[in-house]
Protein backbone atom coordinates (compact mmCIF):
# COMPACT_ATOMS: atom_id res chain seq x y z
CA UNK A 1 0.00 0.00 0.00
CA UNK A 2 3.25 2.76 -0.03
CA UNK A 3 2.72 3.99 -3.49
CA UNK A 4 -1.68 2.97 -3.88
CA UNK A 5 -3.89 4.60 -1.18
CA UNK A 6 -6.60 2.82 -2.57
CA UNK A 7 -5.47 -0.95 -3.71
CA UNK A 8 -7.20 -3.06 -5.31
CA UNK A 9 -6.85 -6.95 -5.59
CA UNK A 10 -7.43 -9.15 -8.13
CA UNK A 11 -8.57 -12.71 -7.48
CA UNK A 12 -9.12 -14.68 -10.56
CA UNK A 13 -9.84 -18.96 -10.48
CA UNK A 14 -10.45 -21.19 -13.09
CA UNK A 15 -10.13 -25.05 -13.41
CA UNK A 16 -7.71 -28.03 -14.25
CA UNK A 17 -9.89 -30.19 -16.45
CA UNK A 18 -10.07 -31.86 -19.72
CA UNK A 19 -10.04 -29.38 -22.53
CA UNK A 20 -10.92 -31.26 -25.89
CA UNK A 21 -8.17 -32.94 -27.59
CA UNK A 22 -6.18 -30.22 -28.05
CA UNK A 23 -6.31 -27.59 -25.38
CA UNK A 24 -4.10 -28.16 -22.16
CA UNK A 25 -5.57 -28.89 -18.49
CA UNK A 26 -4.95 -25.39 -17.15
CA UNK A 27 -6.61 -24.07 -19.59
CA UNK A 28 -8.69 -21.58 -17.59
CA UNK A 29 -6.34 -21.42 -14.46
CA UNK A 30 -3.65 -20.57 -17.24
CA UNK A 31 -6.22 -17.79 -18.85
CA UNK A 32 -7.40 -16.79 -15.69
CA UNK A 33 -4.12 -15.97 -14.69
CA UNK A 34 -2.77 -13.99 -17.91
CA UNK A 35 -6.30 -11.90 -17.77
CA UNK A 36 -5.55 -10.93 -14.07
CA UNK A 37 -1.78 -10.08 -14.87
CA UNK A 38 -2.44 -7.53 -17.89
CA UNK A 39 -5.16 -5.82 -15.59
CA UNK A 40 -2.65 -5.46 -12.60
CA UNK A 41 0.10 -4.55 -14.45
CA UNK A 42 -2.32 -1.32 -16.38
CA UNK A 43 -3.91 -0.34 -13.52
CA UNK A 44 -0.56 -0.56 -10.18
CA UNK A 45 -2.80 -3.41 -8.92
CA UNK A 46 -2.29 -6.37 -7.17
CA UNK A 47 -3.56 -9.77 -8.21
CA UNK A 48 -3.58 -13.71 -6.95
CA UNK A 49 -4.32 -17.02 -8.41
CA UNK A 50 -4.77 -18.34 -5.21
CA UNK A 51 -5.52 -21.85 -6.18
CA UNK A 52 -4.93 -24.01 -9.77
CA UNK A 53 -8.54 -26.54 -9.38
CA UNK A 54 -11.89 -25.43 -9.81
CA UNK A 55 -15.19 -27.24 -9.28
CA UNK A 56 -15.35 -29.58 -12.36
CA UNK A 57 -17.17 -32.50 -11.04
CA UNK A 58 -19.15 -32.95 -14.49
CA UNK A 59 -15.66 -33.47 -16.12
CA UNK A 60 -14.32 -36.32 -13.95
CA UNK A 61 -15.28 -39.27 -16.74
CA UNK A 62 -12.17 -37.32 -18.34
CA UNK A 63 -8.35 -38.20 -17.40
CA UNK A 64 -6.64 -35.31 -15.58
CA UNK A 65 -8.85 -33.53 -14.24
CA UNK A 66 -9.32 -32.34 -10.70
CA UNK A 67 -12.17 -30.72 -8.98
CA UNK A 68 -12.12 -29.54 -5.25
CA UNK A 69 -15.46 -30.49 -3.55
CA UNK A 70 -17.85 -27.05 -3.84
CA UNK A 71 -16.51 -26.41 0.45
CA UNK A 72 -13.00 -26.58 -1.16
CA UNK A 73 -13.48 -23.89 -3.65
CA UNK A 74 -15.87 -21.83 -1.43
CA UNK A 75 -13.24 -21.69 1.82
CA UNK A 76 -10.24 -21.04 -0.60
CA UNK A 77 -11.67 -18.03 -1.71
CA UNK A 78 -13.08 -16.78 1.49
CA UNK A 79 -9.70 -17.59 3.58
CA UNK A 80 -7.95 -15.53 0.54
CA UNK A 81 -10.31 -12.38 1.12
CA UNK A 82 -10.49 -12.61 4.83
CA UNK A 83 -6.42 -12.64 5.13
CA UNK A 84 -6.06 -10.01 2.60
CA UNK A 85 -9.01 -8.02 4.13
CA UNK A 86 -7.02 -8.63 7.66
CA UNK A 87 -4.15 -6.56 6.25
CA UNK A 88 -6.59 -3.79 5.58
CA UNK A 89 -7.65 -4.24 1.56
CA UNK A 90 -11.10 -3.22 0.81
CA UNK A 91 -11.72 -3.63 -2.93
CA UNK A 92 -11.53 -7.02 -4.73
CA UNK A 93 -12.03 -8.04 -7.91
CA UNK A 94 -12.96 -11.37 -8.53
CA UNK A 95 -12.79 -12.64 -12.66
CA UNK A 96 -14.12 -16.52 -13.08
CA UNK A 97 -12.78 -18.65 -16.24
CA UNK A 98 -14.68 -21.53 -15.67
CA UNK A 99 -18.65 -21.55 -15.74
CA UNK A 100 -18.96 -24.63 -13.16
CA UNK A 101 -17.51 -22.32 -10.48
CA UNK A 102 -20.20 -19.48 -11.05
CA UNK A 103 -22.75 -19.99 -8.45
CA UNK A 104 -19.98 -20.93 -6.03
CA UNK A 105 -17.87 -17.53 -6.60
CA UNK A 106 -20.94 -15.58 -6.76
CA UNK A 107 -22.05 -16.79 -3.37
CA UNK A 108 -18.45 -16.64 -1.97
CA UNK A 109 -19.00 -12.66 -3.09
CA UNK A 110 -21.79 -12.44 -0.95
CA UNK A 111 -20.77 -14.01 2.07
CA UNK A 112 -17.64 -11.67 1.59
CA UNK A 113 -18.79 -8.84 1.47
CA UNK A 114 -21.24 -9.49 4.42
CA UNK A 115 -18.25 -11.14 6.88
CA UNK A 116 -15.45 -8.74 6.25
CA UNK A 117 -16.75 -5.83 5.47
CA UNK A 118 -14.93 -5.08 2.21
CA UNK A 119 -16.75 -4.32 -1.22
CA UNK A 120 -16.29 -7.08 -3.45
CA UNK A 121 -16.93 -7.08 -7.34
CA UNK A 122 -16.86 -8.94 -10.57
CA UNK A 123 -17.36 -6.74 -13.22
CA UNK A 124 -18.70 -8.18 -17.29
CA UNK A 125 -18.05 -6.35 -20.63
CA UNK A 126 -17.95 -4.22 -22.58
CA UNK A 127 -21.03 -6.05 -24.11
CA UNK A 128 -22.15 -3.57 -26.34
CA UNK A 129 -18.99 -3.37 -29.28
CA UNK A 130 -19.37 -4.86 -32.70
CA UNK A 131 -16.45 -7.55 -31.31
CA UNK A 132 -18.29 -8.53 -28.37
CA UNK A 133 -21.53 -8.61 -29.95
CA UNK A 134 -20.20 -10.62 -33.16
CA UNK A 135 -18.72 -12.94 -29.89
CA UNK A 136 -21.89 -13.48 -28.40
CA UNK A 137 -23.61 -14.45 -31.16
CA UNK A 138 -21.09 -17.00 -32.53
CA UNK A 139 -21.10 -18.49 -28.74
CA UNK A 140 -25.04 -18.65 -28.53
CA UNK A 141 -25.32 -19.65 -32.23
CA UNK A 142 -22.46 -22.41 -31.72
CA UNK A 143 -22.88 -23.46 -27.71
CA UNK A 144 -19.23 -22.25 -27.62
CA UNK A 145 -18.66 -22.40 -24.21
CA UNK A 146 -15.79 -25.25 -23.73
CA UNK A 147 -13.10 -26.01 -25.63
CA UNK A 148 -14.97 -24.50 -29.09
CA UNK A 149 -13.68 -21.33 -31.13
CA UNK A 150 -13.83 -19.18 -28.88
CA UNK A 151 -11.21 -20.62 -25.91
CA UNK A 152 -8.68 -22.23 -28.91
CA UNK A 153 -8.45 -18.68 -30.15
CA UNK A 154 -7.51 -17.67 -26.44
CA UNK A 155 -4.70 -20.12 -25.78
CA UNK A 156 -3.14 -19.72 -29.58
CA UNK A 157 -2.85 -15.65 -27.81
CA UNK A 158 -1.97 -16.76 -24.72
CA UNK A 159 -0.04 -19.93 -24.41
CA UNK A 160 0.19 -21.51 -28.12
CA UNK A 161 2.97 -23.52 -26.95
CA UNK A 162 0.51 -25.39 -25.35
CA UNK A 163 -2.27 -25.89 -27.94
CA UNK A 164 -2.07 -29.15 -30.06
CA UNK A 165 -4.09 -28.22 -33.52
CA UNK A 166 -2.94 -31.34 -34.89
CA UNK A 167 -5.16 -33.16 -32.76
CA UNK A 168 -8.25 -31.77 -34.54
CA UNK A 169 -7.56 -32.65 -38.02
CA UNK A 170 -10.67 -33.70 -39.75
CA UNK A 171 -12.99 -32.89 -36.48
CA UNK A 172 -16.82 -33.04 -36.78
CA UNK A 173 -19.05 -32.38 -33.64
CA UNK A 174 -19.49 -34.64 -31.15
CA UNK A 175 -22.08 -33.26 -29.50
CA UNK A 176 -25.09 -35.30 -29.17
CA UNK A 177 -28.25 -34.77 -26.58
CA UNK A 178 -30.12 -36.77 -29.10
CA UNK A 179 -32.61 -36.27 -31.71
CA UNK A 180 -35.28 -34.02 -30.21
CA UNK A 181 -32.92 -31.82 -27.99
CA UNK A 182 -30.44 -31.30 -30.46
CA UNK A 183 -32.94 -29.28 -32.65
CA UNK A 184 -33.15 -27.07 -29.70
CA UNK A 185 -30.32 -25.32 -30.45
CA UNK A 186 -31.59 -23.61 -33.57
CA UNK A 187 -31.61 -19.78 -32.00
CA UNK A 188 -33.49 -18.95 -35.13
CA UNK A 189 -36.91 -20.66 -34.21
CA UNK A 190 -39.27 -18.61 -32.93
CA UNK A 191 -39.69 -20.84 -29.17
CA UNK A 192 -36.19 -20.55 -29.03
CA UNK A 193 -35.95 -19.11 -25.45
CA UNK A 194 -38.31 -21.60 -24.33
CA UNK A 195 -36.94 -24.53 -26.03
CA UNK A 196 -32.97 -23.56 -25.16
CA UNK A 197 -34.17 -23.82 -21.44
CA UNK A 198 -35.81 -26.94 -22.18
CA UNK A 199 -32.50 -28.18 -23.65
CA UNK A 200 -31.01 -26.86 -20.62
CA UNK A 201 -33.10 -28.76 -17.70
CA UNK A 202 -32.51 -31.75 -20.02
CA UNK A 203 -28.48 -31.85 -20.26
CA UNK A 204 -26.80 -34.73 -18.61
CA UNK A 205 -25.04 -33.88 -15.32
CA UNK A 206 -22.00 -35.17 -16.72
CA UNK A 207 -20.34 -34.24 -19.81
CA UNK A 208 -18.90 -37.60 -21.26
CA UNK A 209 -22.52 -38.33 -22.07
CA UNK A 210 -23.12 -35.66 -24.37
CA UNK A 211 -19.67 -34.90 -26.02
CA UNK A 212 -17.28 -37.64 -26.81
CA UNK A 213 -13.97 -35.39 -27.23
CA UNK A 214 -15.19 -32.99 -24.60
CA UNK A 215 -15.53 -30.12 -26.71
CA UNK A 216 -18.79 -28.50 -26.47
CA UNK A 217 -20.85 -27.33 -29.23
CA UNK A 218 -20.79 -27.32 -33.00
CA UNK A 219 -18.37 -24.61 -34.03
CA UNK A 220 -15.36 -25.94 -35.48
CA UNK A 221 -12.46 -25.30 -33.18
CA UNK A 222 -10.33 -25.05 -36.48
CA UNK A 223 -11.73 -21.44 -37.39
CA UNK A 224 -10.30 -20.10 -33.97
CA UNK A 225 -8.87 -16.79 -34.99
CA UNK A 226 -6.03 -15.71 -32.78
CA UNK A 227 -5.44 -11.55 -34.13
CA UNK A 228 -9.55 -11.32 -33.56
CA UNK A 229 -9.01 -12.86 -30.00
CA UNK A 230 -5.71 -10.42 -29.32
CA UNK A 231 -8.39 -7.27 -29.81
CA UNK A 232 -11.44 -8.43 -27.98
CA UNK A 233 -8.59 -9.01 -25.17
CA UNK A 234 -7.67 -6.04 -24.94
CA UNK A 235 -10.77 -4.31 -25.07
CA UNK A 236 -11.67 -6.63 -22.34
CA UNK A 237 -8.36 -5.34 -20.19
CA UNK A 238 -9.06 -1.72 -21.04
CA UNK A 239 -12.84 -2.01 -19.89
CA UNK A 240 -11.15 -3.42 -16.80
CA UNK A 241 -8.42 -1.43 -16.10
CA UNK A 242 -11.12 1.85 -16.77
CA UNK A 243 -13.29 0.04 -14.20
CA UNK A 244 -10.58 0.22 -11.70
CA UNK A 245 -9.82 3.82 -12.59
CA UNK A 246 -13.36 5.16 -11.74
CA UNK A 247 -13.73 3.21 -9.02
CA UNK A 248 -10.81 4.54 -7.10
CA UNK A 249 -12.21 7.96 -7.48
CA UNK A 250 -14.68 6.54 -4.85
CA UNK A 251 -13.38 7.01 -1.08
CA UNK A 252 -14.23 3.63 0.53
CA UNK A 253 -18.12 4.60 1.99
CA UNK A 254 -18.69 4.53 5.27
CA UNK A 255 -20.31 1.49 5.69
CA UNK A 256 -16.83 -0.57 4.69
CA UNK A 257 -14.73 1.19 7.33
CA UNK A 258 -13.26 -0.44 10.58
ZN1 LIG B 1 -12.42 -23.60 -20.24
Amino acid sequence: MDNEQAPVVIIGIGSIEQHGPHLPLGMDSLAARYFIHEIASKSNSVCVHPCWPGYSPHHMKFRGTITFSEDTLLNVILDTISSLADHGIKRFMLTNHHGGNAEIYKLAMRMAKRYYNVMVSSPTGPSGTELAKKQADISKRHWDVHSGINETAAALVMFPELVEMYRLEGWKPTLDLGTELNKFFDVDRDDYEIVSQVRGACTPPVNIDFTKDGIYGTGDPNLADAGEYAKRLKERVDFMVEFIRVWKTIPIPPAFLD
